[in-house]
């Protein structure tokens, strides 16, 4: 199922409840989706978003109350959080939706980009 649409291209983690039970699948698991063992953490850590690719805005980034999305060159709201680039001195900050966009260039008629790469 996790290789069919539309879960496919969903942020899912697939969990072995018991690691007694786990074996391969086949076909595996999209790439995206991570791997996780045991029981469920409780709820307020379960809501702790996961990206894989591009992590949350470092607090010390906050100093920057001018920051500008390199997108959209639309200011960047704190509360949402920009996106920045994982590779060291990429000076990429962007909104959500202006990577997501971005990204689903390459794959027109989809809602949820997988992966792309950085325009800065
Ligand atoms: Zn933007
Ligand atoms: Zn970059």
């Amino acid at each position: 199922m996790l290789r069919v649409p539309p879960w496919t291209r969903l942020p899912l983690t697939l969990r072995w409840l018991r690691a007694d039970f786990r074996c391969e699948l086949c076909p595996p698991p999209p790439p995206h989706v991570p791997l996780s063992f045991g029981p469920l953490a409780p709820r307020s850590s379960a809501s702790k978003c996961h990206a894989s690719t591009f992590a949350d805005t470092e607090p010390q980034l906050d100093q920057d109350a001018k920051a500008c999305c390199s997108l959209c060159a639309g200011a960047l709201q704190d509360e949402e959080g920009p996106l920045c680039c994982p590779h060291p001195g990429c000076p990429l900050r962007a909104h959500m939706i202006c990577l997501a966009e971005e990204f689903l260039q390459e794959e027109p008629g989809q809602l949820l980009p997988l992966e792309g790469q950085c325009p800065g």
